[in-house]
């Protein structure tokens, strides 16, 4: 083979992009397909911010940045966690990347030797564990029940932790369960790791602003100070200000930490756009009340599309506190039988029923580390989202 990194001996293309591949497929062929697949905002950025793009590139703002991120974006990172944690972090302590994503991808190839071990709790963003076997490390999978909401008993993390535990990861609002962490139970998270002074901390904060109703986002350090030193906190503009293609995030952690993931970015992308960055302060200093409007539509979208599952019998879906993903028990259809005769028997079978018949594209729960479940997406408009659930509703009726 033409490939033979280590690293990507068990890494391939994504269920995510297995899907996106056969959708597109069916649209070229003239299928009209409920895309509710995509896990990224379908608005558009709000225009003081792409106006403060173009301001950065009539001002000459169009040479190498500096690696780790701008001065005036690092402040305004630096000024965001004053405020939502009441710690002050200095310049050397914040990175900006390409995305968050790719603020993950440094922090991991800093710290993960091969046979290190990351505890991710379950159902997580696909990329967690792909990428710590990237590096060669082990992904350490806590389940976290739907009957616990989802959210990680103290307990099981405790139980999962060994002299080999590099990182917990902790994602919330999270991705696909829109699980949101509460402050007591975030403190129960500390409490364990106090236990363990050798285990690192990366929350993933990247839905910070998608919180609904009651739900306030909590960040770690807001909690438990005492972690600083060993918590990287992760986020960016990309979904709470709908900039998924400025490709702008960051991390905030312990200096050596970021030093060396800022390493990592100097020999691989050099630095995010800085016409991005550029953006990415008016989206952090500017007026707020775009991610109001959007997060006020996304609560209405949720309970559309929530409400509308809840009369498909079969299907259990809990009402999610934070992003926007409906994550769906569908493992009352298995054992079920399709029109044409073939069984149901996992995720990935529902999923592509649904895809054949009833035209709406999920993601199956195994992509997550859940067989059981599909995720759906209500980054999408009312009518879409109308449609889908009337789709739903006929596909599972064909089930028998
Ligand atoms: N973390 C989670 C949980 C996500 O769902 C995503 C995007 O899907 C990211 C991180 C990456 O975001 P970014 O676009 O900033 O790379």
């Amino acid at each position: 083979s033409l490939v033979t990194s280590k690293g990507l001996d068990h890494v391939g293309a994504s269920a995510i992009s297995r899907m996106m591949t056969r959708v597109n497929a069916l649209k070229r062929g003239g299928v009209d397909v409920v895309g509710l697949h995509v896990g990224e905002p379908d608005f558009d950025t709000p225009s003081n911010i792409g106006d403060a793009a173009i301001a950065a590139i009539h001002d000459g703002d169009t040479h190498y940045p500096p690696m780790d991120g701008t001065p005036a974006l690092k402040d305004a990172i630096i000024a965001k966690y004053l405020r939502a944690t009441g710690l002050h972090f200095d310049r050397p302590e914040v990175a900006v990347t390409n995305g968050a994503k790719m603020m993950i991808f440094c922090a991991f190839f800093a710290t993960l030797r091969p046979g290190d071990e990351v505890i991710v709790p379950a159902p997580y963003w696909t990329n967690y564990v792909d990428i710590v076997r990237m590096m060669q490390a082990v992904p350490v999978v806590v389940d976290c029940p739907a009957a616990n909401g989802f959210i990680l008993d103290p307990a099981d993390l405790d139980d999962a932790i060994s002299d080999k535990t590099r990182w917990l990861m902790l994602n919330s609002p999270g991705n696909p369960s829109g699980a949101v962490y509460g402050r007591d139970e975030l403190s129960a998270i500390a409490a364990v790791l106090a236990k363990h002074p050798h285990v690192w901390l990366l929350a993933d904060d990247i839905y910070e602003h998608l919180v609904y109703d009651d739900a306030a986002y909590t960040p770690m350090l807001g909690v438990a100070p005492e972690l600083r030193e060993r918590t990287l906190t992760i986020s960016g503009v990309s979904k709470g200000y709908a900039m998924t293609g400025w490709r702008i995030g960051w991390g905030v952690g312990p200096a050596e930490l970021v030093t060396a993931a800022a390493a990592v970015i100097s020999q691989s992308t050099s630095a995010a756009s800085g016409i991005s960055q550029a953006a990415a302060v008016e989206a952090l200093e500017g007026p707020q009340d775009s991610v109001a409007a959007f997060v006020s539509e996304y609560r209405r979208r949720r309970d559309l599309l929530i409400d509308g599952l809840a009369r498909i019998p079969g299907l259990e879906c809990s009402r999610p506190d934070g992003a926007f993903y409906a994550f769906v028990d569908v493992s009352g259809y298995f054992g079920t039988t399709t029109p044409d005769g073939n069984a149901i028997t996992s995720d990935v079978d529902f999923a592509d029923f649904l895809l054949d018949a009833g035209r709406v594209a999920v993601i199956p729960g195994s992509a997550f580390g859940s067989g059981t479940h599909v995720r759906l997406s209500f980054a999408s408009d009312e009518s879409v989202l109308r449609d889908a659930v009337r789709r739903i509703d006929e596909a599972c009726g064909q089930l028998r």
